[in-house]
């Protein structure tokens, strides 16, 4: 039997994520408590492509740094491929920051060996991985190929403009082979061309390599251009949408989360009756004022 040719292929496992009733408590410097995550559910299945959206503060970065297993949670789990990681040893989470889980955080672009290529970037990259995982992997000069960057290999980084860096950042953040990538605000430094560059290469690395996307975002117009977007508000589960469209999302406990767009007519504590219709349910707020 002919043994594959190395770095020919790079179909990957995607890699699941899931959160159960995940809590999480930062104690600042003046010794007082802040809910960051509370009591957040979550399952995203491999070669999902995701958005986690929500303003400033509202949690995002606290649950990507927890997936990536830099942060344990103060209570809950997380399954990430099956395995709960708030409770394995320091030396396998490294395994699995090393091996299965890619980050790529904003900015990243100027933290590159400026002195050296995008190939040799790339081979820096991947100088945690032992041998044998390396020479399945494709060579930096394929790998750059194959996502469309093949006129940027041989130039030196430091003539290079924000957006190539960034976008060489993103080819060596996913260059160990890892089943999940997980993005924070990626694009926020960039200029609008550069900003679709990015994102067309997050949706090629989900599509070709099968890799599992989470993007960490507060732009509602870059949430929209993944399949699916998950909002984070107040350290919850706000709504959930699909190719750009919001929905509620019922709850373990059925409290449904409504839309952004709706939340102005239903504001915390209103009364809300639920009417069968022969399409649906309605839901209708109660004014209790009696005007
Ligand atoms: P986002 O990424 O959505 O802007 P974060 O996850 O960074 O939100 O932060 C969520 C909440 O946790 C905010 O109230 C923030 O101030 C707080 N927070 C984040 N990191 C720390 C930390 N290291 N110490 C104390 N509070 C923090
Ligand atoms: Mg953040």
């Amino acid at each position: 039997m002919n043994a594959p040719a190395p770095g020919a292929v790079d179909r990957r496992t995607g890699v699941a994520v899931r959160c159960i009733n995940v809590v999480q408590i930062y104690t600042t410097a003046g010794g007082h408590d802040v809910v960051a995550l509370r009591g957040v559910n979550l399952d995203i299945r491999p070669g999902d492509a995701v958005a986690l959206l929500g303003p400033s503060g509202s949690g995002k970065s606290t649950l990507l740094s927890l997936f990536g297993g830099v942060l344990r949670p103060s209570a809950g789990k997380i399954l990430v491929d099956g395995q709960d990681i708030s409770r394995i040893r320091e030396s396998e989470l490294g395994r699995l920051r090393s091996g299965k889980v890619a980050s790529l955080l904003q900015g990243a672009g100027r933290n590159l060996l400026s002195y050296a290529t995008p190939e040799e970037n790339v081979e820096f990259a991947r100088k945690a991985l032992d041998v044998a995982s390396r020479r399945r992997l494709p060579s930096p000069h394929e790998l750059l190929d194959r996502l469309g960057m093949a006129e940027l290999a041989g130039r030196p980084m430091s003539s290079m403009s924000g957006g190539e860096r960034q976008r060489v950042a993103f080819a060596a953040a996913v260059s160990s082979g890892a089943g999940l990538l997980l993005a924070d605000e990626p694009t926020s430094q960039l200029s609008h061309d550069d900003r679709d560059v990015m994102i067309e290469l997050i949706h090629r690395v989900n599509r070709e390599f099968g890799t599992t996307v989470v993007l960490v975002t507060h732009d509602p117009e870059i949430a929209a251009q993944m399949p699916r977007s998950i909002t984070i508000r107040n350290g919850r589960i706000g709504s959930e949408g699909r190719h750009g469209f919001d929905f509620g999302v019922v709850d373990e406990d059925g409290a449904v989360h409504i839309p952004d767009e709706l939340a102005d007519r239903f504001p915390a504590g209103t009364l809300v009756q639920f009417e069968q219709t022969e399409g649906g349910v309605l839901l209708r707020p109660v004014d209790e004022s009696g005007s």
